[in-house]
Formats: structure tokens, C-alpha cells, sequence
């Protein structure tokens, strides 16, 4: 027997997001009160309309395979949605797949547009599995680094640096898990020109679409002039409509993109769950006061953190203008390291909070906390981030 695993894996790091999600639960069970803002993860329970579809589809015996690509039903209400919110023209026959998990939809478009040596550009901070699954599809992931003096900004120059012949696809993810940014139109347009004219496919990854603030205006890819053919729009149930663990996804393109797609969706998966597909239609079919309602949640707890956060000593919080986290500047509080702010703020503190560093290059010198909790908690968490920082012993 050989004793080794497949080298694919070496040198993928395990998931810092699970890690901190694994961890507080571990200190949790030890009965360590810990307020958690590392994971991201909205509390609110999934609207009650949505349950009760899946409910009637498991009483119904809607226990079966669906379709590879999707219940018709739904391909059919996401092509609606892409056409109506994003001006994105999405054929529901060929041109979009169902998958579980907007996680899923990732890793196959990047199984389906990389082949091994192939770069995929990736603006950082961004979100932890975007590299690793450049890695297992055999590609290079390319750090493009932007800056938090900017308000990491895309621009032309910072693409460009990290330009090569095999480029292939460059990969945006707006609104942005960690830094909060939406793209603008500036922004849109330096994409769009740089794919068009360097011919890459973009991935599009628009999973926090749903959660904006003070009228930013949600920018999709696609639906910028001549990049309808080349781009791959990813979204998802789990933020907006707070479904996490329903796994449900989906991925929408050009059908000479989705027809190889659907063949890694055939073999890795085969379908996303028919009666999660059921609770899916419902989300979009359905009222979407339960969206607004918890979108509106969001801003007060954006208000209230970002607020909070700089009034501590050292800490600097630009306001997001979408997605649930805040990315503060720490580096005005002494600390060697976001990992040994970290560190120290969960064994001081209690407070679970993401190091920068996990988003890749340019997280060095913020920490990520997650504002998908409740004001009680995000208070109370500042409240012992400011008592630590007053009076707890440093490293
Ligand atoms: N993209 C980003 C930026 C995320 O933060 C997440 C959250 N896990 C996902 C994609 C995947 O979402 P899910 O797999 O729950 O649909
Ligand atoms: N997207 C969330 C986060 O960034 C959940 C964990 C994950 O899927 O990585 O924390």
C-alpha cells in the first residue's frame, strides 16, 4: 500500500473561516462564554415561508434526484432574478446550474475554466477558499494586493502588475468578504476592459448581493458591455436569505461555459437536494420583506460597530458599504501581528475575530469581525474589546 495522500493537497491550508467557526465551538463546550464575530454566518433563521415549501416538499416525497442542472422550476425563477436585479440575460435551458452551495458553483467554474499551470488573478484581502480551489483545480492562484489607503480599490495598475501569459481568469468578489467594498462604476469599468482586452474569463462572485448599504449600487459583471461571454456569475441563498445550511447555490454563464460545467456537476455532486431546490424557489418567488427586514438589521449593526470600533484606542473602521464585516486598520494599537491581536483578544477578551492575515496579501494589520449577530452581542463584544485593550496584559 502507498502511504502517502495525493500531493495535490500539500501546501492547502485548512479553511481559516471553519477553523475559527471549529474553535469556538470547541471553547464553547468547555463553557468559555465566547461572543463569536470570526465566522461569517447570519443568525437569523431562515424566513418561515421558505421553510414550510420544504417542508411540503418532504411530505409531498420530493425526496428524489432533480435534475443535474436544476428543477426546471427554479432555473427558470434564477434566470428571472438575473435578468431583473443584475441585467444579466441567462438562458435557464443552458446557461445556468443549481448547485449546493455558492462554495460548490465556485469550485466547479474554477474546475471548468483553469487547467493546471493556468494563473487565476485574485484582488486581496479577499475571502479564504478562492486560492485553494485555484490549487486543487491544479492552477496558480495570483494575489493582485490592494491597498487600505484606497479603500482597496481595484485599479488597472494593480491588474496589470500581476499580468502574465497564462493568466486566465481574474475572479471579483463585490460585495466583499473582507473588506465591505462594492465595486464602482470606475471599477467596473477597469474590469471590464482588462478581461476584454487580455481575453480572460471573469468570475464573478456576488453571494452578499442582498446586504448593502447607504444606496450602494450592486454592479454585476456580466451585465457590463462585452463580458456577457466571458464571465461567471455566482450567487447563492445563504447570506440573503439566510440559508447557510440548506447548501444551495447556483452558477450562470455562457452555455459553452455551462454545458462543461454541468459535466463536473454530474460527477462530483449530481444535484443540489430537490427539496432544498423547493425552499430556493420559494426564497425568490416569494415575499422578499424577510430580505429587506434583515438587510435593515445589518445597517444598524454596521452603524453600531463600525462606530464602536473607532472609538478604541488604535483601531481606524472605514463603513462598509456592503456584506456583513468590518475590516478594521489595527495597526495603531501596537500589536506585532492581526494573528497576535487575535489570539490575544479570544484568550483576554473571549471575542473570536478573523486575523487579516487569512485574506492573503494586504490583510496584515486588520482583523475581520463579522456583524451578522446581534447588537447585544456586537455591544457586548466591544465593550470587552475595550476593556482588554485598556487594561489586559499584551504578548
Ligand atoms: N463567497 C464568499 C465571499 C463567501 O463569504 C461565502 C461564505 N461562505 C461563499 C462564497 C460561499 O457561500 P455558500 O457556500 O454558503 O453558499
Ligand atoms: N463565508 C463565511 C466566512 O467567510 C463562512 C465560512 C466559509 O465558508 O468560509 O466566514
Amino acid at each position: 500500500m502507498k502511504n502517502h495522500v495525493a500531493t495535490r493537497f500539500s501546501g492547502i491550508k485548512e479553511s481559516a473561516t471553519y477553523a475559527v467557526l471549529e474553535l469556538v465551538r470547541e471553547l464553547r463546550a468547555q463553557g468559555l462564554p465566547v461572543l463569536d464575530l470570526g465566522g461569517g454566518e447570519p443568525d437569523f433563521a431562515t424566513p418561515r415561508h421558505i421553510v414550510a415549501e420544504a417542508n411540503l416538499a418532504l411530505d409531498e416525497g420530493f425526496t428524489h434526484y432533480s435534475p443535474s442542472r436544476g428543477l426546471p422550476e427554479l432555473l427558470t425563477a434564477i434566470s428571472r432574478k438575473l435578468a431583473e436585479d443584475n441585467g444579466i440575460e441567462a438562458d435557464p435551458a443552458e446557461g445556468v446550474i443549481v448547485t449546493p452551495s455558492a462554495k460548490h458553483a465556485l469550485f466547479i467554474t474554477l474546475m471548468t475554466l483553469l487547467d493546471p499551470g493556468d494563473e487565476l488573478l485574485v484582488p486581496t484581502p479577499s475571502w479564504v477558499s478562492y486560492q485553494s480551489m485555484a490549487h486543487l483545480a491544479g492552477a496558480r492562484p495570483v494575489a493582485v494586493p490592494l491597498g487600505a489607503d484606497d479603500g482597496f480599490r481595484i485599479t488597472r495598475k494593480a491588474l496589470e502588475g500581476q499580468l502574465s501569459p497564462r493568466t486566465k481568469a481574474l475572479l471579483v468578489n463585490s460585495p466583499n468578504n473582507p473588506t465591505g467594498r462594492t465595486l464602482d462604476a470606475q471599477e467596473a469599468r477597469v474590469i471590464a476592459d482588462f478581461v476584454q482586452e487580455h481575453e480572460l474569463f471573469a468570475v464573478a462572485d456576488e453571494i452578499y448581493e442582498k446586504i448593502r448599504y447607504a444606496g450602494a449600487p450592486h454592479l454585476s459583471i456580466a451585465a457590463l458591455p462585452g463580458c456577457a461571454e466571458r464571465t461567471v456569475t455566482v450567487n447563492g441563498f445563504s447570506k440573503g436569505y439566510a440559508m447557510t445550511g440548506w447548501r444551495l447555490g447556483y452558477a450562470a454563464g455562457p452555455a459553452r461555459i455551462m454545458t462543461e460545467m454541468l459535466k463536473v456537476q454530474q460527477h462530483s455532486v449530481g444535484c443540489a437536494g430537490s427539496f432544498v431546490q423547493r425552499g430556493g424557489l420559494a426564497a425568490l418567488t416569494g415575499p422578499q420583506e424577510p430580505v429587506a427586514e434583515m438587510a435593515a438589521a445589518y445597517t444598524r449593526r454596521m452603524e453600531l460597530i463600525t462606530d464602536g470600533l473607532n472609538s478604541l484606542p488604535g483601531v481606524g473602521c472605514a463603513r462598509p458599504s456592503g456584506g456583513f464585516y468590518a475590516f478594521p486598520d489595527i495597526r495603531g494599537t501596537g500589536f506585532a501581528s492581526s494573528e497576535a491581536f487575535a489570539g490575544w483578544l479570544l484568550r483576554e477578551a473571549h471575542v473570536a475575530v478573523m486575523p487579516g492575515t487569512a485574506f492573503g496579501p494586504g490583510g496584515e494589520g486588520h482583523i475581520r469581525l463579522s456583524f451578522a449577530t446581534s447588537e447585544a452581542v456586537i455591544e457586548e463584544a466591544l465593550g470587552r474589546m475595550a476593556k482588554a485593550l485598556a487594561t489586559a496584559p499584551r504578548p
